[in-house]
């Protein structure tokens, strides 16, 4: 039996990278998958006709920018009517705008706290109401193991993935006794277009802070993905799950 058969699962930024591996991940394991883009339609459009070809299952591309409160109610309104419910929540999408302090504009700030964190109350908010008619549902929120460690040229980035624990634990309290669950992973360094933009010597500094010794995988990060949003899962709620190849311990 697989592990996610007969879920529904809403997914954002599911077009590329950590988010692609996810959508990709949930469908192999019988889930139908609704997932968004912000820009990349045709790579999405790609992504979701050729998995629905080889498996099957519903997959459906949705253009809709998380960080905008309205677009995430229409796009919760649009998957209920397309898929009928929604039983997996994975907040993924995310960017980076790094910058030293000092330098940081005020349009950096706002965009990564808007995308990274604001995204999270918009789709929660409006996702929320189906699970609580439901009595159930499993709501995964994409942090970053840099929301628990900082990093230097990341202030606003960090303080977007250190917003998701207190928003995560929060959620899981107000919600748990209506069987809604509510977690958080933080990735350590995974291999996507997110990293592939930072130069060769911060690749370097931290591929040789890992103690595993290797870059991780989006598919490993899309694992624990599945084991969260799976009922074998049920009595976990409020934590963090790192990936990170022992990176944060
Ligand atoms: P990525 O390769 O840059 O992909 C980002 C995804 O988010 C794309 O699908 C993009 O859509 C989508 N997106 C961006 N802004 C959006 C918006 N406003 N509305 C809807 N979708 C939006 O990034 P990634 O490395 O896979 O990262 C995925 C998540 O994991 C992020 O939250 C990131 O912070 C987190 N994370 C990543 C790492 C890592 O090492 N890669 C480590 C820790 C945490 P388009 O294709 O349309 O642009």
């Amino acid at each position: 039996m697989k592990l996610l058969a007969g879920k529904v699962a809403l997914i954002t930024g599911g077009s590329r990278g950590i988010g692609a591996a996810i959508v990709r991940r949930m469908v192999e394991e019988g889930a139908n998958v609704a997932f968004t883009y912000l820009s990349s339609a045709e790579k999405a459009n790609d992504l979701a006709a050729g998995l629905t070809n080889q498996y099957g299952v519903q997959v459906q591309a949705y253009g809709s920018n998380a960080a905008d409160f309205a677009q995430a109610e229409t796009l919760v309104g649009d998957v209920m009517r397309d898929f009928g419910k929604i039983d997996i929540l994975v907040n993924n999408a995310g960017i980076t705008r790094d910058n030293l302090m000092l330098r940081m504009t005020e349009e950096q700030w706002d965009e990564v706290i808007n995308t990274n964190l604001k995204s999270v109350f918009n789709l929660t908010k409006h996702a929320l109401r189906p699970m609580l008619k439901a009595k159930s549902g499993s709501i995964i929120n994409m942090s970053s193991i840099v929301g628990v460690t900082g990093n230097a040229g990341q202030a606003n980035y960090a303080a977007s993935k250190a917003g998701i624990f207190g928003f995560t634990k929060s959620v899981a309290k107000e919600v748990g006794s209506r069987s809604i669950r509510c977690n958080a992973i933080a990735p350590g360094f995974i291999e996507t277009e997110m990293t592939e933009a930072l130069d060769e010597k911060t690749r370097e500094a931290y591929f040789a802070s890992i103690p595993m010794k290797r870059f991780g995988k989006g598919e490993e990060v899309a694992n624990v993905c599945v084991f969260l949003g799976a009922d074998m899962s049920a009595y976990v709620s409020g934590q963090t799950i790192s990936v990170c190849g022992a990176l944060n311990c």
